[in-house]
């Protein structure tokens, strides 16, 4: 049997017109529940560039349309365009708005998370040809990632109902069928307040917490082949009244940071904990953390922090064809998985759907003084996300 060759045609991908997007965006600052601005550069881009529709949804996010000549599938890709901030007192050798480009790469807060994947999907999706499509492209610039994975996508795959969806979060070009998920877990123990001259009338609620993390750091965890081993970390620890004045604390309050397996499940997470037989006389709760954010256009979002981990068989069609397209685009890439948390957590963990994720840089590369991007891997991007385009979407 005769194999036909894909043909990836990313030659009209115009390098010089992606690198200036990529440092038009980065140079505009963009916080979590503060994209509005970039939001705004992000959908005139896809306007400039003959997207056949582009619409900013009710959090903010932007989201633009290709549609193919045929009927067919509809391709996601996503890529968050907040990012998290400066820390105070770090020192940065340069402007972190600046986007400044020294030695091939390029400088800045986002470069590497994610602002140049989402740059690079917008103009691999744009000049695609349609008349070889069967199916949708849709490029999602999501929000508020950085404080709550998924829940910009949510809205967008509600919206968009995609039948495949790319994240384009670091994988240093290799293909990720995989990430850890994670969740808060917030454990309190409840004493009697007694003054602290006479300790012993009172129950100290920071004692009986040191009896409860004792056994909880002796959890036995899960391992697994792609995705590394669970982790249960100590994050944070706070009693009360505090400071506390001559009283004995009457409740004492951890957090712990548990990066999740595929099939844990928020009670099962709970249940090791509260099901120790040590712990049996000690009153403490455990409980899933909840958060609120309010995005830049007033929505609330509420998020129970619990974020599955995803998984996508390495058998999949949707997998095997975009590494195929890779592999047309010049690309050799292993495959691989996320140790981070990613708006897959939703796409596949929750939704479904199968997803992979592809993007320029390592996982290490976010969130760093000095961020940076390296302006061959960018370009590589795109291409990967050309050939992704056409293997999956050939007509
Ligand atoms: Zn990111």
């Amino acid at each position: 049997m005769a194999k036909t060759a894909l043909h990836v045609d990313a030659g009209n991908i115009n390098t010089d017109a992606l690198i200036s997007f990529t440092r038009k965006i980065v140079r505009q600052e963009s916080l979590s529940g503060e994209e509005g601005p970039v939001i705004q550069i992000i959908s005139d881009e896809m306007r400039a560039l003959g997207f056949d529709r582009v619409w900013v949804d009710k959090n903010g996010s932007a989201v633009g349309q290709i549609d193919g000549a045929r009927p067919g599938p509809t391709l996601l890709f996503d890529a968050h365009c907040d990012t998290v901030g400066i820390a105070p007192g770090s020192v940065w050798t340069r402007e972190p708005f600046g986007a400044e480009i020294v030695d091939s790469h390029l400088y800045g807060r986002g470069a590497a998370d994610m602002k140049g994947a989402l740059a690079a999907m917008l103009h691999a999706a744009a000049g695609v040809d349609r008349s070889k499509l069967a199916g949708k492209v849709i490029v999602s610039a999501s929000v508020m990632e950085e404080v709550y994975e998924g829940g910009a996508l949510k809205t967008i795959m509600d919206q968009t109902q995609p039948d495949f969806v790319v994240i384009g979060e670091s994988t240093q070009l290799n293909l990720a069928r995989g990430g850890r998920g994670r969740a808060e877990i917030h454990l309190e123990t409840i004493g009697r307040p007694a003054h602290s001259s006479s300790p012993h009338l009172g129950v100290n609620a920071v004692h009986l917490m040191t009896r409860v993390i004792a056994e909880v750091e002796k959890i036995p965890l899960g391992k697994h082949a792609l995705l590394g081993p669970a982790i249960l970390a100590l994050t944070d620890i706070i009693s009360e009244p505090y400071p506390g004045y001559s009283v004995t604390p009457s409740r004492c309050r951890t957090t712990y940071d548990r990066r999740l397996l595929t099939g844990e499940t928020p009670e099962g997470v709970l249940n090791e904990i509260t099901s120790l037989p040590a712990l049996r006389e000690i009153d403490f709760t455990a409980k899933i953390a909840q958060s609120e954010h309010r995005t830049y256009t007033g929505e609330k979002l509420h998020a129970d922090k619990f974020f599955s981990a995803w998984e996508l068989d390495d058998n999949d069609s949707f997998l095997q064809k975009s590494l195929k397209g890779l592999r047309a685009s010049g690309l050799d890439p292993r495959l691989t998985a996320y140790r981070f948390c990613t708006n897959a957590t939703y796409s596949k963990g929750i939704a479904n759907v199968p997803t992979i994720g592809f993007g320029p840089g390592a996982e290490g590369d976010a969130h760093v003084v000095d961020e940076r991007l390296s302006l061959t891997e960018l370009e590589k991007t795109a291409r990967g996300y050309r050939g992704i385009i056409d293997a999956v979407l050939a007509g």
